[in-house]
């Protein structure tokens, strides 16, 4: 990774972070976006902390006229990015019959329009060097679903499209998408799940692995994907799950 340049969206805590650190640790320099300033000011610390050459940058990810100027921001104050990482994204559960538009608009938005935004914004830099990395972070809800998230399953359904609607367009270029889809990851946005006695078990019982996955786990496929090694890999998507989606 030494000499490319990384921007990972919702990178101040959960996921995004252990990417984050985890393409620091193979050698890029990684710029972490994030909503919450704190955060991401924390985030960012902790990664100069252990030597990895990070940068922050503060925007919404929804927020289309923000993403144009912050990355042109970025690639003319620190470089070309080589290397995106759409991983922003939040869960509002609701049961479907009485979910407000809002709650449905809100998750497509932060899901699925930003990668379209962020991603718009950044590969008109990646045509023009004929190389890039577009990784999507996707979901077993791509796939399956359950009562209450239909809005999720609908964005992370049409981010599995969209990945490989990219992919097919920007392949002339050099420039390859892929899709990584962790399965129940322990996370801020999980927080409320893995303390749920019940739906411990649950998950532990449906995961052929036996357990949740850790953050870190997702590092080895994101370094892959984002790396040479991955050049005819496109379009895909690569379930990181312990082997849930195999499993009946
Ligand atoms: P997380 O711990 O909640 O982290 C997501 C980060 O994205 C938060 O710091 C959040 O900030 C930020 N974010 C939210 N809206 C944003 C916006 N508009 N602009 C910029 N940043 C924004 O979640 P996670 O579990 O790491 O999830 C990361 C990705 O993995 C998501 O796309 C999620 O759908 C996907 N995923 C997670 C799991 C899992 O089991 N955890 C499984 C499959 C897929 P705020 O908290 O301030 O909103």
């Amino acid at each position: 990774m030494r000499g490319r340049r990384a921007l990972v969206t919702g990178a101040g805590q959960g996921i995004g972070f252990a990417l984050a650190r985890g393409l620091g640790a193979a050698g890029a320099e990684v710029l972490l976006n994030d909503v919450d300033p704190a955060r991401l000011e924390q985030a960012v610390a902790a990664l100069r902390g252990e030597g990895l050459v990070v940068h922050g940058r503060c925007f919404d990810v929804t927020n289309g006229a923000d993403v144009e100027r912050s990355v042109a921001e970025i690639e003319r104050g620190i470089g070309p990015v080589d290397i995106v990482i759409n991983n922003a994204g939040i869960h509002r559960r609701a049961p479907l019959e009485s979910m407000p538009l809002e709650l449905w608009q809100e998750v497509l938005d932060v899901n699925l329009t930003s990668a379209f935004l962020v991603t718009r914004a950044v590969v008109g830099g990646m045509i023009r060097r004929r190389a890039g990395k577009i990784i999507t972070i996707c979901s077993l809800n791509c796939e399956v679903s359950r009562p209450t998230i239909a809005n999720y399953a609908a964005a992370k359904g049409g981010l599995k499209m969209l990945t490989r609607a990219m992919a097919v367009e920007w392949a002339r270029h050099n420039i390859q998408v892929n899709g990584l889809g962790p399965g129940y990851m322990r996370t801020a946005m999980t927080g409320t799940l893995t303390i749920d006695a019940d739906f411990d078990r649950f998950i532990c019982a449906r995961t052929p692995a036996g357990r949740w996955g850790e953050p870190r786990e997702l590092i080895g496929t994101a370094v892959f994907l984002a790396s040479r090694a991955s050049d005819f890999v496109n379009g895909q998507i690569l379930y990181v799950d312990g082997g849930l989606l195999a499993a009946l």
